[in-house]
């Protein structure tokens, strides 16, 4: 077996397989089939991950910011150089398509780490006079080692989106993928040790969320926690946090609106509803999985919207034409499945999909497909319009006018993303400032500044990440105050 096939921890600069040596399969979500083995890691393999990020800990955080930054600017370039195994590994690992990988996924990976590379190298220091008394100055120093978990939808994206800002800032982590995809941390960890990222800056340790997750998230040495993930699971990562008083980020669930007003320009509005709603087979939190067309735009817009859904290419995610790829478990197929299930149970009118497609070739004989699937005539309060199912589903309901649509949008427990398409710049100013979410994106779905603050509202988590809110989160400011 080579050493792809089974993957390794990555603890204090070395591979090393898990001390219990046990292994769970890893199965590619497009065939249901094991392709490799993830260790099933355990706290033994925790506490050696926090003893190397501890021993790692002082050298690393007095490193000149000049030189953390050019190592963070060599992990970049060498995911960009390995794109192509990367995006494979990925695509793999989630049941992706490959030209989504590549495209998305992976580029902004590398991005991640570049953007906090530079970053580091332009902040600064606050200073407050006292008149005749004294005067202050803060200092935000690293805090530590840190536990950086996350979630199987956008893997690499979004574990490097929390190791690049932790350990610009001189941090050192213990990070744990999810099980379901390990793959490009695994790759990461190679990354890493060729760029020269000193030993035990960052340790990687595989497994699940029981054996791993929750060792990291109580351990009394981890005092700072940047979670993504569900917003069940959130609850026990605060619970766990809690008593030990540690700084924990929480990016969680949604049940996001996209909503589609009559003078929006319908052909954009189409088009980006399309991939708001089936990206990554919905498998995005900031998918748009509630859609709100304005009654005279309605009929129109549900005929068009589904007509270009169907033209989505559903297949081998590994095939460059494939638009929609697999769901990435059994069990998450199974949740997808039962809340179509339940929308026709609530009323709902299944305008596509719906069903299980034919498998799409002989290798993905046994994979996990479900089409993209739309929804019609469901009560707005409705389970399936209120909770999250995290899959190539959308329900769309009409509204009559912008009061309206405002309450639609907020009656969920969520809060993480909306978008809304109008030519009235007033109305979108308007109705921003009204919708409880952390972003609103206005004739636009996933446009993404690195610089700007990202995080939910209501139960979609507590806590920013992206550019100054990440520095801040991974560091403790310390006042010094000095008498005149
Ligand atoms: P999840 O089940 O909550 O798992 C997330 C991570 O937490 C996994 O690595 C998981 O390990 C681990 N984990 C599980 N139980 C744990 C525990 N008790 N303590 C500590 N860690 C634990 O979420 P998921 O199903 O992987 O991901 C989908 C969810 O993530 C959706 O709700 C989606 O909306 C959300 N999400 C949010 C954002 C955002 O930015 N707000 C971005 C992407 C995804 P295992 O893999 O072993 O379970």
């Amino acid at each position: 077996m080579t050493q792809l096939d089974q993957i390794q921890n990555f603890i204090d600069g070395q591979f090393v397989p898990p001390i219990g040596g046990k292994y769970l399969d890893n199965i590619e979500p497009a065939t249901g089939k094991p392709y490799s083995l993830v260790p099933d890691s355990d706290s033994r393999d925790v506490e050696a991950a926090v003893a190397a990020a501890e021993k790692a800990f002082p050298a690393w955080s007095r490193t000149p910011a000049a030189e953390r930054s050019r190592i963070l600017l060599r992990i970049a370039e060498l995911i960009d150089r390995d794109l192509e195994k990367f995006a494979r590994a990925e695509s793999v690992d989630t049941g992706k398509p490959l030209s989504l990988a590549r495209s998305l996924d992976i580029p902004r990976a590398s991005s991640n780490f570049r953007f906090f590379a530079t970053a580091i190298l332009h902040t600064e220091n606050e200073a407050h006079m006292m008149d005749g008394v004294a005067f202050n100055y803060t200092l935000r120093q690293p805090r530590g080692v840190v536990g950086l978990i996350s979630p199987w939808n956008l893997p690499l994206y979004l574990l490097s989106w929390k190791i690049a800002p932790a350990i610009a800032v001189g941090n050192t982590a213990v990070a744990k993928p999810s099980e379901l995809t390990p793959m490009t941390a695994f790759l990461l960890g190679e990354v890493c040790r060729e760029a020269g990222l000193p030993n035990g800056v960052l340790n990687i340790v595989q497994g699940t969320g029981p054996n791993v997750g929750s060792v990291i998230t109580a351990h009394p040495k981890i005092g700072t926690i940047s979670f993504t993930g569900g917003t069940v699971t959130g609850r026990k990562v605060a619970q766990a946090g809690a008593p030990l008083f540690k700084k924990v980020s929480l990016e969680l669930g949604g049940k996001n609106p996209n909503i589609i007003f009559a003078d929006a320009d319908l052909d954009a509005a189409i088009a980006g509803s399309v991939r708001s709603s089936f990206a990554n087979q919905g498998q995005v939190c900031l998918c748009g999985s509630r859609v709100f067309v304005e009654r005279p735009a309605y009929d129109e817009f549900v005929r068009r919207f589904t007509e270009k859904v169907s033209q989505l290419k559903q297949g081998d995610p590994l095939e460059e034409k494939t638009d929609q790829g697999a769901i990435v478990s059994k069990m998450q197929l199974e949740k997808v499945t039962f809340y179509v299930d339940l929308a026709k149970q609530e009323g709902g009118r299944i305008a596509l999909g719906g069903a299980a497609p034919p498998p799409p070739n002989e290798r993905c004989r046994d994979g996990y497909f479900f089409p993209p699937t739309v929804i019609t005539g469901l009560p707005v309060g409705c389970r399936v319009n209120r909770e999250e199912i995290f899959g190539p589903v959308v329900t769309i309901t009409p509204f009559d006018n912008e009061d309206e649509v405002i309450g639609y949008a907020n009656d969920t427990d969520y809060g993480l993303a909306s978008s809304v398409w109008t030519q009235n710049l007033s109305r979108a100013h308007r109705v921003a400032e009204q919708i409880h979410t952390g972003t609103v994106w206005v004739n636009c779905w996933l446009v993404r500044d690195l610089r700007v603050p990202f995080g939910g509202m209501k139960q979609s988590g507590v806590g920013r990440e992206g550019g100054e809110e990440a520095l801040r989160f991974f560091t403790e400011p310390k006042n010094v105050c000095i008498a005149k």
